[in-house]
């Protein structure tokens, strides 16, 4: 039997190198004056921001260039942006980077939209709805990585509460995005291990959540064979235009795949770490996905099975523990590129795990409810223990 799903993607999707070249042709129905999110200036010193203002000026799109992000984004950021595409008379926002930007660009879409600031949709009591006033969203996304371009998820940081909440709805995707595997080419090897695993993470816990569909499962079945075969070619050669290719559309698929299956546990855990912690997304899901692919593989044993083959890019699955296959297979790739350390060495303490574990229930409940086996928060201290 098909499991019965509803499945949503609304994002026009552009894929391929030189895609970013039509940017402004596609953009161009959303808006006339655009604000360019990036994080630091890495872009502008390399020449894409410029690049980039060609292309759309090209489409008649004017722009202004706003670098005050990091990775990470600070809810105060997203406000400072939001402020200044107010004053520079902006009506659309478009994300050039990884995770951090996209997410920047959805986030001060949504404050400026509603007029308000952006915590006000995050956490609280009288937290908002977020409605369709979201301004036009335009995602070129940088790593592979968060598959944020394809989400309507936006991680926003608040360094005084330490909590790092996804918020999103069906005005946050993305009215375009983006896909080139040439921007990818700039990544060095750790950030393109650290967001490639992340598309790993992903695809892992999208397939195996209740929430998951026929649908993505197919998405997520793809990108982990991509990554099996693509990412430690990524990390070892950035130049590799096949092991770009192939991770960007890892990346893409597995974007999709939560947006519909969205995360579970080790998901939930990282953004309570990098709350209270800082800590590198991809980095810190590295540290937990052997602990808590161990601890919920159980709970649907016939999914997690496939992992292993999948990562070997194989079709055939023999032998006496599948599971355990499964698992030693993806710390095989944890440890081939080079992410193979534990929460301690990101800075995480023991005095950390309690705030991290209340974070999780407080802000990231889904993703336990939607884990396979439904953590407590003494399973969540465990497994954070058993990271470290
Ligand atoms: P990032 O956007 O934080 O980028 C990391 C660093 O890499 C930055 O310094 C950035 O400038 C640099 N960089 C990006 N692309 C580069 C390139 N091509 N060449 C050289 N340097 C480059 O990293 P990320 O992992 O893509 O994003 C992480 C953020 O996204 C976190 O906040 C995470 O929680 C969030 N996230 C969002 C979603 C979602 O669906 N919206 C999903 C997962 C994670």
């Amino acid at each position: 039997m098909i499991k019965d799903f509803f499945y949503y993607e609304p994002v026009k999707l552009l894929f391929g190198e030189g895609a970013l070249n039509q940017t402004g042709e596609y953009a161009s129905a959303y808006g006339k004056k655009a604000l360019i999110i990036t994080t630091g200036t890495f872009f502008k010193e390399s020449g894409l921001v410029d690049r980039l203002q060609r292309i759309l000026k090209k489409s008649k799109i004017d722009s202004v260039y706003f670098s005050a992000v990091d990775p990470n984004p600070l809810h105060t950021q997203i406000d400072a942006g939001a402020a200044v595409a107010k004053s520079e008379g902006c009506d659309m926002f478009i994300g050039l980077g990884g995770g951090s930007a996209i997410d920047a660009a959805k986030g001060m879409a949504v404050a400026f939209g509603h007029d308000r600031p952006i915590w006000d949709f995050c956490i609280g009591e009288d937290v908002q709805v977020i409605s369709a006033k979201t301004m036009p969203i335009i995602a070129i996304t940088t790593t592979s990585g968060t598959g944020s371009e394809a989400t309507q998820w936006s991680v926003i940081t608040n360094p005084s509460s330490e909590e790092k909440p996804g918020i999103g709805s069906d005005n946050t995707f993305a009215k375009v995005a983006i896909v080139d595997p040439e921007l990818m080419a700039s990544m060095p090897p750790k950030i393109t291990a650290s967001t490639g695993f992340d598309t790993l993470a992903h695809a892992i816990e999208a397939y195996t959540s209740t929430a998951s569909t026929p649908i993505t499962d197919m998405m997520c079945e793809k990108a982990i064979r991509l990554v099996g075969l693509y990412l430690r070619r990524a990390v070892k050669d950035g130049s590799d235009r096949e092991a770009r290719n192939g991770m960007a559309f890892a990346n893409t698929l597995a974007g999709i795949g939560i947006a519909n299956g969205v995360v579970t546990v080790c998901h939930g855990l990282a953004h309570s770490v990098g709350g209270v912690c800082g800590t590198t997304h991809g980095e810190t899901l590295a540290c937990m996905t052997p602990q808590t692919f161990r601890f919920s593989m159980r709970a649907n044993p016939e999914k997690y099975k496939n992992i292993g083959m999948w990562l070997r890019n194989e079709y055939f699955n023999e032998g006496q523990d599948l599971l355990e296959d499964s698992l030693e297979e993806v710390e095989a790739v944890i440890n081939d590129v080079g992410l193979n350390v534990g929460l301690r060495a990101l800075g995480v303490d023991d005095k950390h795990l309690d705030k991290i574990a209340n974070g999780v229930i407080g802000y990231m409940g889904g993703s336990i409810e939607i884990d396979p086996m439904n953590p407590t928060k003494e399973d969540l201290i465990q497994i954070l223990k058993e990271s470290m």
